[in-house]
């Protein structure tokens, strides 16, 4: 009799350890469903003629690290020609 509660507190015991270190399926992987940047519609100002424009219509620059949003292509133009002068 007490070897079978002994064996059942090993059993007990060698369940919750097992599902303790176990497989990681416990652990939650991170969702990766926006592995693509996914730029929200949201308004952000030109620099240049300071309109304010849904951002995924804008063209986008990148300066240090730092990303700018035109209106248009032409105000992008701008922006670069006076960063580069
Ligand atoms: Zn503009």
């Amino acid at each position: 009799m007490r070897l079978l509660i002994l064996g059942i507190l090993i059993y007990i015991c060698y369940r919750s350890l097992k599902s303790w270190l176990g497989p990681h399926s416990a652990i939650r992987q991170p969702d990766r469903g926006g592995a693509v940047e996914k730029i929200d519609d949201v308004m952000v100002k030109d620099p240049v003629c300071e309109v304010y424009f849904p951002k995924r219509n804008g063209f986008r620059f990148k300066l240090g690290g730092k990303d700018l949003y035109f209106c248009s292509k032409e105000c992008r133009d701008k922006f670069v020609t006076a960063q580069s002068s």
